[in-house]
Protein backbone atom coordinates (compact mmCIF):
# COMPACT_ATOMS: atom_id res chain seq x y z
CA UNK A 1 0.00 0.00 0.00
CA UNK A 2 2.95 2.13 1.09
CA UNK A 3 4.76 1.42 -1.63
CA UNK A 4 1.98 1.94 -4.39
CA UNK A 5 1.34 5.45 -2.73
CA UNK A 6 4.77 6.11 -3.15
CA UNK A 7 5.30 5.21 -6.52
CA UNK A 8 2.01 7.15 -7.52
CA UNK A 9 2.40 10.24 -5.45
CA UNK A 10 0.34 13.10 -5.67
CA UNK A 11 3.18 15.27 -7.05
CA UNK A 12 3.98 12.74 -10.28
CA UNK A 13 0.71 11.77 -10.53
CA UNK A 14 -0.93 11.75 -14.58
CA UNK A 15 -4.20 12.61 -14.21
CA UNK A 16 -6.63 9.31 -14.53
CA UNK A 17 -8.63 8.81 -17.82
CA UNK A 18 -12.33 8.39 -18.30
CA UNK A 19 -14.82 7.69 -21.07
CA UNK A 20 -17.10 10.91 -20.12
CA UNK A 21 -15.94 13.61 -22.20
CA UNK A 22 -14.53 16.59 -21.25
CA UNK A 23 -16.73 18.98 -22.29
CA UNK A 24 -20.49 17.66 -21.94
CA UNK A 25 -21.84 20.72 -23.40
CA UNK A 26 -20.57 19.79 -26.63
CA UNK A 27 -21.93 15.91 -26.54
CA UNK A 28 -25.50 17.59 -25.49
CA UNK A 29 -25.56 19.78 -28.13
CA UNK A 30 -24.70 16.75 -30.72
CA UNK A 31 -27.26 14.68 -29.33
CA UNK A 32 -29.94 16.72 -29.78
CA UNK A 33 -28.76 16.80 -33.38
CA UNK A 34 -29.52 13.05 -33.22
CA UNK A 35 -32.41 13.21 -31.80
CA UNK A 36 -33.85 15.38 -34.59
CA UNK A 37 -32.55 14.06 -37.54
CA UNK A 38 -33.70 10.45 -35.88
CA UNK A 39 -37.33 11.82 -35.97
CA UNK A 40 -36.77 13.04 -39.28
CA UNK A 41 -35.81 9.81 -40.49
CA UNK A 42 -38.64 7.79 -39.26
CA UNK A 43 -41.17 10.30 -40.17
CA UNK A 44 -39.79 10.26 -43.92
CA UNK A 45 -39.18 6.69 -43.91
CA UNK A 46 -42.03 6.34 -46.74
CA UNK A 47 -40.34 8.71 -48.88
CA UNK A 48 -37.25 6.80 -49.27
CA UNK A 49 -36.49 3.24 -50.69
CA UNK A 50 -37.34 0.32 -49.07
CA UNK A 51 -33.40 -0.95 -49.46
CA UNK A 52 -31.01 -0.35 -51.78
CA UNK A 53 -27.40 -2.20 -52.92
CA UNK A 54 -24.60 0.00 -51.34
CA UNK A 55 -21.80 1.65 -53.57
CA UNK A 56 -18.06 -0.26 -53.69
CA UNK A 57 -17.06 2.71 -51.21
CA UNK A 58 -19.39 2.24 -48.62
CA UNK A 59 -18.47 -1.72 -48.29
CA UNK A 60 -15.11 -0.62 -48.58
CA UNK A 61 -15.54 1.47 -45.49
CA UNK A 62 -16.36 -1.20 -43.70
CA UNK A 63 -12.83 -3.27 -43.87
CA UNK A 64 -11.25 -0.20 -42.34
CA UNK A 65 -8.72 -1.56 -39.62
CA UNK A 66 -8.94 -0.88 -35.67
CA UNK A 67 -9.02 2.66 -35.00
CA UNK A 68 -5.55 3.56 -32.57
CA UNK A 69 -6.19 6.93 -31.51
CA UNK A 70 -9.05 9.64 -30.76
CA UNK A 71 -11.75 10.61 -33.85
CA UNK A 72 -14.32 13.52 -32.72
CA UNK A 73 -17.50 11.93 -32.09
CA UNK A 74 -18.84 14.79 -34.55
CA UNK A 75 -16.82 13.38 -37.46
CA UNK A 76 -17.80 9.30 -36.43
CA UNK A 77 -21.48 10.45 -36.49
CA UNK A 78 -21.06 12.24 -40.31
CA UNK A 79 -19.60 8.50 -40.99
CA UNK A 80 -23.13 6.81 -39.42
CA UNK A 81 -24.99 9.00 -41.32
CA UNK A 82 -23.61 8.46 -44.87
CA UNK A 83 -23.01 4.97 -44.61
CA UNK A 84 -24.91 3.36 -42.00
CA UNK A 85 -28.06 5.43 -41.84
CA UNK A 86 -27.85 5.39 -45.23
CA UNK A 87 -28.29 1.37 -45.32
CA UNK A 88 -30.43 0.05 -43.25
CA UNK A 89 -32.17 -3.47 -44.20
CA UNK A 90 -35.23 -1.98 -44.52
CA UNK A 91 -37.53 -3.73 -42.14
CA UNK A 92 -39.00 -0.16 -40.93
CA UNK A 93 -40.63 0.70 -44.25
CA UNK A 94 -43.73 0.33 -44.62
CA UNK A 95 -43.90 -2.05 -47.82
CA UNK A 96 -40.70 -3.90 -46.36
CA UNK A 97 -42.31 -7.86 -45.91
CA UNK A 98 -39.69 -10.20 -45.97
CA UNK A 99 -39.28 -13.20 -43.99
CA UNK A 100 -40.98 -12.27 -40.41
CA UNK A 101 -40.34 -9.20 -38.18
CA UNK A 102 -41.60 -6.15 -36.69
CA UNK A 103 -40.79 -2.22 -37.62
CA UNK A 104 -39.98 -1.11 -34.56
CA UNK A 105 -41.52 2.09 -33.31
CA UNK A 106 -39.77 5.41 -31.98
CA UNK A 107 -41.08 5.13 -28.20
CA UNK A 108 -38.91 1.59 -28.47
CA UNK A 109 -35.70 3.05 -29.29
CA UNK A 110 -35.92 5.63 -26.74
CA UNK A 111 -36.42 2.69 -24.56
CA UNK A 112 -33.43 1.45 -25.91
CA UNK A 113 -31.43 4.35 -25.44
CA UNK A 114 -32.38 5.12 -21.86
CA UNK A 115 -31.86 1.59 -20.93
CA UNK A 116 -28.41 1.53 -22.36
CA UNK A 117 -27.27 5.13 -20.50
CA UNK A 118 -29.14 3.48 -17.11
CA UNK A 119 -26.52 0.58 -18.08
CA UNK A 120 -28.45 -2.12 -15.72
CA UNK A 121 -27.32 -5.38 -15.47
CA UNK A 122 -30.35 -7.48 -16.17
CA UNK A 123 -28.69 -10.90 -14.10
CA UNK A 124 -30.33 -9.85 -11.48
CA UNK A 125 -30.32 -7.94 -8.09
CA UNK A 126 -31.96 -5.50 -6.29
CA UNK A 127 -33.03 -2.49 -8.81
CA UNK A 128 -36.04 -0.98 -10.47
CA UNK A 129 -35.01 -2.66 -14.44
CA UNK A 130 -34.74 -6.32 -12.60
CA UNK A 131 -38.23 -5.64 -11.21
CA UNK A 132 -39.79 -3.93 -14.89
CA UNK A 133 -37.84 -7.03 -16.28
CA UNK A 134 -40.06 -9.52 -13.97
CA UNK A 135 -42.93 -7.18 -14.92
CA UNK A 136 -42.77 -7.32 -18.69
CA UNK A 137 -43.22 -11.36 -18.13
CA UNK A 138 -45.92 -11.07 -16.06
CA UNK A 139 -47.52 -9.01 -18.65
CA UNK A 140 -47.10 -11.48 -21.53
CA UNK A 141 -48.10 -14.18 -19.06
CA UNK A 142 -51.47 -12.08 -18.82
CA UNK A 143 -51.38 -12.05 -22.57
CA UNK A 144 -51.60 -15.37 -23.13
CA UNK A 145 -53.56 -15.95 -20.67
CA UNK A 146 -51.14 -17.80 -17.95
CA UNK A 147 -51.61 -18.42 -14.70
CA UNK A 148 -49.56 -15.28 -12.13
CA UNK A 149 -47.79 -18.13 -10.81
CA UNK A 150 -46.08 -19.25 -14.09
CA UNK A 151 -42.48 -18.52 -14.95
CA UNK A 152 -41.08 -16.60 -17.63
CA UNK A 153 -37.95 -14.51 -19.31
CA UNK A 154 -36.70 -12.15 -21.34
CA UNK A 155 -34.27 -13.37 -24.01
CA UNK A 156 -32.69 -12.25 -27.37
CA UNK A 157 -35.58 -13.80 -29.28
CA UNK A 158 -37.89 -16.55 -30.40
CA UNK A 159 -35.16 -18.83 -31.46
CA UNK A 160 -33.69 -18.78 -27.90
CA UNK A 161 -36.61 -19.07 -26.02
CA UNK A 162 -37.79 -21.93 -27.83
CA UNK A 163 -34.03 -23.35 -26.73
CA UNK A 164 -35.02 -22.56 -23.40
CA UNK A 165 -38.81 -23.87 -23.38
CA UNK A 166 -37.61 -27.23 -24.69
CA UNK A 167 -34.59 -27.62 -22.63
CA UNK A 168 -36.96 -27.63 -19.56
CA UNK A 169 -39.13 -30.22 -21.31
CA UNK A 170 -36.19 -32.16 -21.80
CA UNK A 171 -35.31 -32.11 -18.09
CA UNK A 172 -38.82 -32.67 -16.82
CA UNK A 173 -39.31 -35.82 -19.10
CA UNK A 174 -36.11 -37.55 -19.70
CA UNK A 175 -36.42 -39.40 -16.25
CA UNK A 176 -32.79 -39.29 -14.57
CA UNK A 177 -31.38 -35.88 -13.83
CA UNK A 178 -29.61 -34.82 -16.83
CA UNK A 179 -28.10 -31.84 -15.24
CA UNK A 180 -26.05 -34.38 -13.12
CA UNK A 181 -25.32 -37.16 -15.88
CA UNK A 182 -26.31 -35.76 -19.04
CA UNK A 183 -28.33 -37.29 -22.29
CA UNK A 184 -26.24 -40.49 -22.43
CA UNK A 185 -27.35 -41.90 -19.50
CA UNK A 186 -31.21 -41.38 -20.22
CA UNK A 187 -32.53 -45.15 -20.77
CA UNK A 188 -34.71 -44.75 -23.41
CA UNK A 189 -34.46 -42.17 -26.54
CA UNK A 190 -36.08 -39.13 -25.72
CA UNK A 191 -38.72 -38.21 -28.98
CA UNK A 192 -40.09 -35.05 -29.74
CA UNK A 193 -42.39 -34.26 -31.84
CA UNK A 194 -43.41 -31.41 -34.07
CA UNK A 195 -45.30 -30.53 -37.98
CA UNK A 196 -42.87 -30.85 -41.45
CA UNK A 197 -43.39 -26.72 -41.35
CA UNK A 198 -41.58 -26.51 -37.68
CA UNK A 199 -39.12 -23.26 -37.88
CA UNK A 200 -35.48 -24.56 -38.45
CA UNK A 201 -34.58 -22.74 -34.84
CA UNK A 202 -36.15 -26.57 -33.33
CA UNK A 203 -33.39 -28.46 -35.40
CA UNK A 204 -30.91 -25.86 -33.71
CA UNK A 205 -32.58 -26.84 -30.43
CA UNK A 206 -32.34 -30.71 -30.64
CA UNK A 207 -28.80 -30.52 -31.52
CA UNK A 208 -27.81 -27.81 -28.64
CA UNK A 209 -29.47 -30.06 -26.32
CA UNK A 210 -27.76 -33.43 -27.37
CA UNK A 211 -30.64 -35.18 -28.76
CA UNK A 212 -29.54 -34.96 -32.24
CA UNK A 213 -31.68 -33.94 -35.22
CA UNK A 214 -33.71 -37.26 -35.39
CA UNK A 215 -35.02 -36.94 -32.67
CA UNK A 216 -37.02 -34.17 -33.90
CA UNK A 217 -39.66 -35.89 -35.68
CA UNK A 218 -41.49 -33.80 -38.35
CA UNK A 219 -45.27 -35.23 -38.80
CA UNK A 220 -46.66 -34.71 -42.00
CA UNK A 221 -49.23 -32.04 -42.01
CA UNK A 222 -53.07 -30.91 -43.71
CA UNK A 223 -53.79 -29.52 -46.92
CA UNK A 224 -54.07 -26.65 -44.74
CA UNK A 225 -50.46 -27.11 -43.93
CA UNK A 226 -51.63 -27.81 -40.05
CA UNK A 227 -50.09 -30.80 -38.29
CA UNK A 228 -51.84 -33.92 -38.54
CA UNK A 229 -53.12 -34.80 -35.50
CA UNK A 230 -54.18 -38.37 -36.44
CA UNK A 231 -50.50 -38.89 -37.97
CA UNK A 232 -48.79 -37.55 -34.89
CA UNK A 233 -50.75 -40.23 -32.73
CA UNK A 234 -49.66 -43.00 -34.41
CA UNK A 235 -45.96 -42.00 -34.66
CA UNK A 236 -46.26 -41.50 -30.88
CA UNK A 237 -47.37 -45.43 -30.83
CA UNK A 238 -44.83 -46.15 -33.16
CA UNK A 239 -42.20 -44.67 -31.04
CA UNK A 240 -43.14 -46.00 -27.82
CA UNK A 241 -43.33 -49.36 -29.02
CA UNK A 242 -39.91 -49.14 -30.74
CA UNK A 243 -38.82 -48.42 -27.24
CA UNK A 244 -38.27 -44.66 -27.66
CA UNK A 245 -39.37 -41.72 -25.03
CA UNK A 246 -42.24 -39.56 -26.68
CA UNK A 247 -41.46 -36.45 -24.57
CA UNK A 248 -42.62 -33.23 -26.27
CA UNK A 249 -44.51 -32.23 -28.88
CA UNK A 250 -44.32 -28.83 -30.14
CA UNK A 251 -47.69 -26.93 -31.80
CA UNK A 252 -46.89 -24.05 -34.10
CA UNK A 253 -49.02 -20.98 -33.78
CA UNK A 254 -48.05 -19.29 -37.37
CA UNK A 255 -46.02 -21.24 -39.69
CA UNK A 256 -43.33 -18.94 -41.25
CA UNK A 257 -44.31 -20.35 -44.93
CA UNK A 258 -48.21 -19.53 -44.44
CA UNK A 259 -48.99 -18.84 -41.35
CA UNK A 260 -51.02 -21.79 -40.30
CA UNK A 261 -52.01 -22.62 -36.98
CA UNK A 262 -51.77 -26.10 -35.30
CA UNK A 263 -55.07 -27.21 -33.84
CA UNK A 264 -53.88 -26.04 -30.29
CA UNK A 265 -57.02 -27.48 -28.30
CA UNK A 266 -56.42 -30.78 -29.75
CA UNK A 267 -52.49 -30.99 -28.95
CA UNK A 268 -52.77 -29.74 -25.23
CA UNK A 269 -55.46 -32.58 -25.31
CA UNK A 270 -53.09 -35.20 -27.08
CA UNK A 271 -50.61 -33.87 -25.05
CA UNK A 272 -52.10 -34.69 -21.82
CA UNK A 273 -53.69 -38.50 -22.75
CA UNK A 274 -49.60 -39.28 -23.77
CA UNK A 275 -48.48 -37.34 -21.26
CA UNK A 276 -45.85 -35.35 -23.13
CA UNK A 277 -44.73 -31.49 -22.27
CA UNK A 278 -46.45 -29.47 -24.40
CA UNK A 279 -44.80 -26.38 -26.38
CA UNK A 280 -45.76 -24.05 -28.31
CA UNK A 281 -43.61 -21.62 -30.60
CA UNK A 282 -46.01 -18.75 -31.06
CA UNK A 283 -43.02 -16.40 -32.16
CA UNK A 284 -45.42 -15.31 -34.78
CA UNK A 285 -48.69 -16.32 -33.38
CA UNK A 286 -48.81 -16.33 -29.85
CA UNK A 287 -49.91 -12.60 -29.47
CA UNK A 288 -52.96 -12.95 -31.58
CA UNK A 289 -54.06 -13.68 -28.38
CA UNK A 290 -54.68 -10.15 -27.94
CA UNK A 291 -56.22 -9.25 -31.34
CA UNK A 292 -60.41 -8.99 -30.39
CA UNK A 293 -61.10 -9.90 -34.36
CA UNK A 294 -58.86 -13.12 -33.99
CA UNK A 295 -57.60 -14.33 -30.83
CA UNK A 296 -60.47 -17.52 -31.50
CA UNK A 297 -57.43 -19.09 -33.92
CA UNK A 298 -54.89 -19.27 -30.95
CA UNK A 299 -57.31 -21.07 -28.65
CA UNK A 300 -55.75 -23.44 -26.39
CA UNK A 301 -52.35 -21.64 -26.31
CA UNK A 302 -53.24 -20.93 -22.56
CA UNK A 303 -53.30 -24.98 -21.75
CA UNK A 304 -49.43 -25.24 -23.11
CA UNK A 305 -46.46 -26.18 -20.48
CA UNK A 306 -44.26 -23.41 -22.34
CA UNK A 307 -45.01 -20.97 -25.16
CA UNK A 308 -41.91 -19.13 -27.38
CA UNK A 309 -43.43 -15.57 -27.89
CA UNK A 310 -41.87 -12.77 -29.68
CA UNK A 311 -42.03 -9.16 -28.84
CA UNK A 312 -39.70 -7.72 -31.16
CA UNK A 313 -42.03 -9.24 -34.39
CA UNK A 314 -46.05 -8.27 -33.70
CA UNK A 315 -45.05 -6.05 -30.54
CA UNK A 316 -42.65 -4.41 -33.07
CA UNK A 317 -40.08 -3.67 -30.36
CA UNK A 318 -36.54 -2.87 -31.93
CA UNK A 319 -34.66 -6.10 -31.68
CA UNK A 320 -33.81 -7.94 -29.67
CA UNK A 321 -36.37 -9.33 -27.60
CA UNK A 322 -38.34 -12.64 -27.32
CA UNK A 323 -39.79 -14.16 -24.08
CA UNK A 324 -40.60 -17.78 -22.98
CA UNK A 325 -43.33 -18.81 -20.55
CA UNK A 326 -43.26 -21.75 -18.67
CA UNK A 327 -46.21 -23.19 -16.10
CA UNK A 328 -44.30 -25.09 -14.31
CA UNK A 329 -42.15 -22.36 -12.30
CA UNK A 330 -39.92 -24.62 -9.94
CA UNK A 331 -39.43 -26.72 -13.20
CA UNK A 332 -38.06 -23.49 -15.30
CA UNK A 333 -35.89 -22.51 -12.44
CA UNK A 334 -34.66 -25.95 -11.61
CA UNK A 335 -33.53 -26.42 -14.90
CA UNK A 336 -30.96 -23.36 -15.32
CA UNK A 337 -30.38 -22.47 -11.48
CA UNK A 338 -26.63 -22.67 -9.82
CA UNK A 339 -25.29 -20.51 -7.06
CA UNK A 340 -21.58 -20.19 -7.38
CA UNK A 341 -20.17 -18.73 -4.21
CA UNK A 342 -19.48 -15.05 -5.62
CA UNK A 343 -23.67 -14.50 -6.82
CA UNK A 344 -24.99 -15.80 -3.80
CA UNK A 345 -28.13 -13.79 -2.57
CA UNK A 346 -28.07 -11.23 0.45
CA UNK A 347 -31.07 -10.77 3.29
CA UNK A 348 -30.72 -6.92 2.14
CA UNK A 349 -28.76 -4.42 -0.15
CA UNK A 350 -28.28 -4.77 -4.02
CA UNK A 351 -28.10 -9.03 -4.12
CA UNK A 352 -31.49 -9.20 -2.39
CA UNK A 353 -33.38 -9.37 -5.51
CA UNK A 354 -34.08 -12.14 -7.40
CA UNK A 355 -31.26 -13.67 -9.45
CA UNK A 356 -32.81 -13.29 -12.99
CA UNK A 357 -29.64 -15.19 -14.34
CA UNK A 358 -31.47 -18.39 -12.61
CA UNK A 359 -33.87 -18.67 -16.18
CA UNK A 360 -31.96 -19.12 -18.76
CA UNK A 361 -28.52 -19.75 -20.37
CA UNK A 362 -26.77 -16.31 -20.13
CA UNK A 363 -25.53 -14.85 -17.03
CA UNK A 364 -24.98 -10.81 -17.67
CA UNK A 365 -28.24 -10.39 -19.57
CA UNK A 366 -29.37 -6.54 -21.02
CA UNK A 367 -32.04 -4.05 -19.93
CA UNK A 368 -34.91 -5.46 -22.73
CA UNK A 369 -38.15 -4.90 -21.22
CA UNK A 370 -38.16 -0.79 -20.96
CA UNK A 371 -38.45 -0.52 -24.51
CA UNK A 372 -41.48 -3.00 -24.66
CA UNK A 373 -43.07 -1.51 -21.05
CA UNK A 374 -42.77 2.15 -22.49
CA UNK A 375 -44.62 1.20 -25.80
CA UNK A 376 -47.30 -0.93 -24.13
CA UNK A 377 -47.80 2.02 -21.55
CA UNK A 378 -48.04 4.18 -24.51
CA UNK A 379 -50.42 2.65 -26.83
CA UNK A 380 -51.89 -0.25 -24.46
CA UNK A 381 -52.83 -3.56 -25.42
CA UNK A 382 -55.65 -2.77 -27.05
CA UNK A 383 -54.08 -0.87 -29.92
CA UNK A 384 -51.45 -3.80 -30.53
CA UNK A 385 -54.23 -6.06 -30.60
CA UNK A 386 -56.04 -3.53 -33.15
CA UNK A 387 -52.98 -3.67 -35.28
CA UNK A 388 -52.30 -7.42 -35.31
CA UNK A 389 -56.04 -7.33 -36.65
CA UNK A 390 -55.19 -4.63 -39.14
CA UNK A 391 -52.14 -6.73 -40.51
CA UNK A 392 -54.46 -9.96 -40.85
CA UNK A 393 -57.26 -8.15 -42.38
CA UNK A 394 -54.62 -7.11 -44.95
CA UNK A 395 -52.95 -10.19 -45.47
CA UNK A 396 -56.97 -11.23 -46.54
CA UNK A 397 -57.02 -8.13 -49.00
CA UNK A 398 -54.26 -9.23 -50.55
CA UNK A 399 -55.09 -12.54 -50.80
CA UNK A 400 -58.35 -10.82 -53.07
CA UNK A 401 -56.22 -8.79 -54.59
CA UNK A 402 -54.06 -11.25 -56.09
CA UNK A 403 -57.45 -13.44 -56.97
CA UNK A 404 -58.72 -11.00 -58.72
CA UNK A 405 -55.39 -10.35 -61.11
CA UNK A 406 -55.34 -12.82 -64.05
CA UNK A 407 -51.59 -12.70 -63.83
CA UNK A 408 -50.89 -13.67 -60.35
CA UNK A 409 -51.90 -17.08 -58.78
CA UNK A 410 -52.43 -17.64 -54.98
CA UNK A 411 -50.32 -20.81 -53.89
CA UNK A 412 -52.08 -21.07 -50.75
CA UNK A 413 -55.24 -19.14 -49.20
CA UNK A 414 -53.64 -16.73 -46.29
CA UNK A 415 -54.90 -17.68 -42.71
CA UNK A 416 -53.29 -14.85 -40.88
CA UNK A 417 -51.16 -12.04 -42.78
CA UNK A 418 -48.77 -14.58 -44.73
CA UNK A 419 -49.45 -14.37 -48.43
CA UNK A 420 -48.08 -16.74 -50.74
CA UNK A 421 -48.40 -16.38 -54.58
CA UNK A 422 -46.91 -16.45 -58.15
CA UNK A 423 -47.05 -14.53 -61.42
CA UNK A 424 -48.32 -16.79 -63.57
CA UNK A 425 -46.31 -16.17 -66.84
CA UNK A 426 -48.14 -17.69 -69.80
CA UNK A 427 -47.49 -21.56 -70.37
CA UNK A 428 -44.42 -21.39 -67.71
CA UNK A 429 -42.99 -24.29 -65.71
CA UNK A 430 -40.70 -25.68 -63.20
CA UNK A 431 -37.38 -23.88 -63.38
CA UNK A 432 -38.65 -20.98 -65.83
CA UNK A 433 -41.34 -19.88 -63.54
CA UNK A 434 -39.03 -20.26 -60.78
CA UNK A 435 -36.59 -17.92 -62.28
CA UNK A 436 -39.19 -15.29 -63.56
CA UNK A 437 -40.64 -14.71 -60.11
CA UNK A 438 -37.46 -14.71 -58.67
CA UNK A 439 -36.49 -11.76 -61.18
CA UNK A 440 -39.53 -9.88 -60.10
CA UNK A 441 -38.77 -10.18 -56.24
CA UNK A 442 -34.92 -8.49 -56.70
CA UNK A 443 -35.98 -5.84 -59.05
CA UNK A 444 -38.59 -4.98 -56.35
CA UNK A 445 -36.48 -5.04 -54.00
CA UNK A 446 -33.35 -3.28 -56.31
CA UNK A 447 -35.73 -0.43 -57.47
CA UNK A 448 -36.72 0.06 -53.82
CA UNK A 449 -40.72 -0.49 -54.33
CA UNK A 450 -41.08 -3.66 -52.21
CA UNK A 451 -38.78 -6.54 -49.70
CA UNK A 452 -40.58 -9.68 -50.35
CA UNK A 453 -39.06 -13.17 -49.66
CA UNK A 454 -39.81 -16.72 -51.40
CA UNK A 455 -40.14 -19.97 -50.64
CA UNK A 456 -41.96 -23.35 -51.38
CA UNK A 457 -45.11 -24.79 -50.45
CA UNK A 458 -46.60 -27.71 -51.41
CA UNK A 459 -44.27 -28.22 -53.39
CA UNK A 460 -44.21 -24.87 -55.65
CA UNK A 461 -41.86 -21.85 -55.40
CA UNK A 462 -43.48 -18.80 -54.68
CA UNK A 463 -43.05 -14.82 -53.57
CA UNK A 464 -44.16 -14.25 -50.26
CA UNK A 465 -45.51 -11.29 -48.35
CA UNK A 466 -45.53 -11.15 -44.42
CA UNK A 467 -47.25 -8.18 -43.44
CA UNK A 468 -45.88 -7.62 -39.93
CA UNK A 469 -45.88 -3.98 -40.46
CA UNK A 470 -47.77 -1.05 -38.32
CA UNK A 471 -46.95 0.80 -41.67
CA UNK A 472 -48.37 -0.95 -44.24
CA UNK A 473 -51.46 0.68 -46.25
CA UNK A 474 -54.76 -0.52 -48.43
CA UNK A 475 -52.38 1.44 -51.04
CA UNK A 476 -49.22 0.25 -50.40
CA UNK A 477 -50.93 -3.30 -51.44
CA UNK A 478 -52.23 -2.03 -54.66
CA UNK A 479 -48.79 -0.72 -55.60
CA UNK A 480 -47.39 -4.33 -54.80
CA UNK A 481 -50.06 -6.25 -57.07
CA UNK A 482 -49.55 -3.43 -59.92
CA UNK A 483 -45.67 -3.65 -59.54
CA UNK A 484 -45.61 -7.23 -59.46
CA UNK A 485 -47.60 -7.40 -62.66
CA UNK A 486 -45.52 -4.57 -64.67
CA UNK A 487 -42.12 -6.27 -63.60
CA UNK A 488 -43.68 -10.32 -64.66
CA UNK A 489 -44.87 -8.54 -67.83
CA UNK A 490 -41.61 -6.56 -68.52
CA UNK A 491 -39.57 -9.54 -67.64
CA UNK A 492 -41.55 -12.41 -69.38
CA UNK A 493 -42.45 -9.65 -72.94
CA UNK A 494 -40.53 -12.00 -75.73
CA UNK A 495 -37.23 -11.14 -76.62
CA UNK A 496 -36.44 -10.47 -73.17
CA UNK A 497 -33.91 -12.91 -72.04
CA UNK A 498 -34.09 -13.70 -68.16
CA UNK A 499 -30.74 -12.97 -65.84
CA UNK A 500 -28.36 -15.07 -66.86
CA UNK A 501 -27.79 -16.64 -63.27
CA UNK A 502 -30.91 -17.61 -63.37
CA UNK A 503 -31.00 -19.13 -66.16
CA UNK A 504 -28.52 -21.03 -65.50
CA UNK A 505 -29.86 -23.21 -63.52
CA UNK A 506 -32.48 -24.60 -66.13
CA UNK A 507 -29.90 -24.95 -68.86
CA UNK A 508 -29.12 -22.15 -71.35
CA UNK A 509 -32.49 -21.20 -72.61
CA UNK A 510 -33.70 -17.68 -73.28
CA UNK A 511 -37.32 -16.11 -72.57
CA UNK A 512 -39.61 -16.18 -74.94
C1 LIG B 1 -39.14 -15.85 -36.14
C2 LIG B 1 -39.46 -17.23 -35.72
C3 LIG B 1 -38.63 -17.94 -34.87
C4 LIG B 1 -37.29 -17.42 -34.45
O1 LIG B 1 -37.42 -16.23 -33.73
P1 LIG B 1 -36.22 -15.16 -33.70
O2 LIG B 1 -36.80 -14.06 -32.91
O3 LIG B 1 -35.94 -14.80 -35.12
O4 LIG B 1 -35.07 -15.84 -33.05
C5 LIG B 1 -39.05 -19.18 -34.44
N1 LIG B 1 -40.21 -19.71 -34.84
C6 LIG B 1 -41.03 -19.05 -35.68
C7 LIG B 1 -42.32 -19.70 -36.09
C8 LIG B 1 -40.67 -17.80 -36.16
O5 LIG B 1 -41.46 -17.16 -37.01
Amino acid sequence: MDAMLKATGTAGMVAEETLDPVDWADVQALSHQIVDDAVDYLRDVRERPVWQEMPAEVREFFAAPLPQSAQPLAQIYGEVVENVMAYPMGNIHPRFWSWYMGSSNFTGALGDFLAAIQGSNLGGGNHAAALMDSQVVDWCKQMMGFPPLASGTLVSGGSMANIIGLTVARNVKAGIDVREHGVAAIDKPLRFYGSDQLHSCHRKAMEALGLGNRALRRIPTDAGLRIDIDALRSAIADDRQAGFRPACVIGTAGTVNTGAIDDLQALARLAAQEDLWFHVDGCIGALIAIAPKNSHRVAGIEHADSIALDPHKWLHAPFEVGCVLIRDASAHRNTFAVTPEYLESTPRGLASGQWLHDFGLQTSRGFRALKVWMALKQYGIEKFGRLIDQNIAQGHMLGTLIEAEPLLELIAPPNINIVCFRYRGDGLTGERQKALNTEIMLRLQEDGIAALSDTTVHGQHCLRVAINNHRTRRDDLDLLVRETVRLGQEISRPGTALPSPLVAEGGREAAG
